[in-house]
């Protein structure tokens, strides 16, 4: 299979890389410049935007990763992910780097802090059978250019945290070769969305 790198400078990198291998890819953690040259995509995982924003910057990461999602390294970002993909996000932080790839705008923490977590069965597009989606302390995408394929999106469940004002929220995405989900695939056990994701590195989705 091919090599995917999975982040690994915080979040939870682990499940990440259990769920590429059980996909059929070869997967290894990046954290310098050298190893992210190496692979033929990349996972940003969930964990904490503004930390990882941070240590990207650190780590001299930021512009190597722009430069090789600009040349079209198949990307699939979770959550904390998610958000440093997109172009730009509200209630992030003022100094919060955003890698791009995903023309659209992400509310940080939207389901509101109160309920840390929900989960929900979800349609998705291009997977036959609903996808159980954990969401924790999520994004969701505010806005999106004509560019951004919708996957995903939140039901009207008044019990979902956010109550009518997340009702239908964007929850998943794709842009050419950057995925999205603003819930985390990686704890279920169920690796139909990285199974799709390997495929975009295999060229074969
Ligand atoms: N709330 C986190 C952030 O803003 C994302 C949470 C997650 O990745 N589970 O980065």
């Amino acid at each position: 299979g091919p090599l995917v790198g999975v982040l690994a400078l915080q979040g939870d990198v682990r499940e990440h890389l259990a769920a590429l291998e059980r996909s059929g890819a070869r997967a290894t953690t990046v954290r310098r410049a050298a190893e992210l040259s190496e692979v033929d995509g990349l996972v940003l995982p969930g964990g904490e935007s503004t930390t990882m924003s941070r240590l990207l910057d650190i780590f001299e990461l930021l512009d190597p990763l722009r430069e090789r999602i600009e040349a079209g390294m198949p990307v699939y970002g979770s959550c904390a992910g998610m958000i440093l993909l997109a172009g730009k996000v509200l209630d992030g932080r003022e100094d919060q780097h955003q890698l791009g790839g995903l023309d659209m705008i992400v509310r940080r923490n939207a389901f509101g802090r109160q309920v840390d977590s929900f989960e929900e069965d979800l349609e998705f597009v291009g997977i036959a059978d609903r996808v159980h989606a954990v969401f924790i302390r999520a994004p969701w995408v505010e806005s999106a250019s004509s560019e951004v394929e919708v996957l995903a999106r939140v039901g009207d469940d008044p019990q979902v945290p956010g109550g009518e004002a997340a009702a239908g929220r964007i929850v998943a995405v794709r842009q050419g070769p950057v995925l999205a989900t603003a819930f985390h695939p990686e704890l279920t056990g169920d690796t139909r969305v990285h199974g799709l994701f390997v495929e975009m590195v295999e060229g074969k989705s």
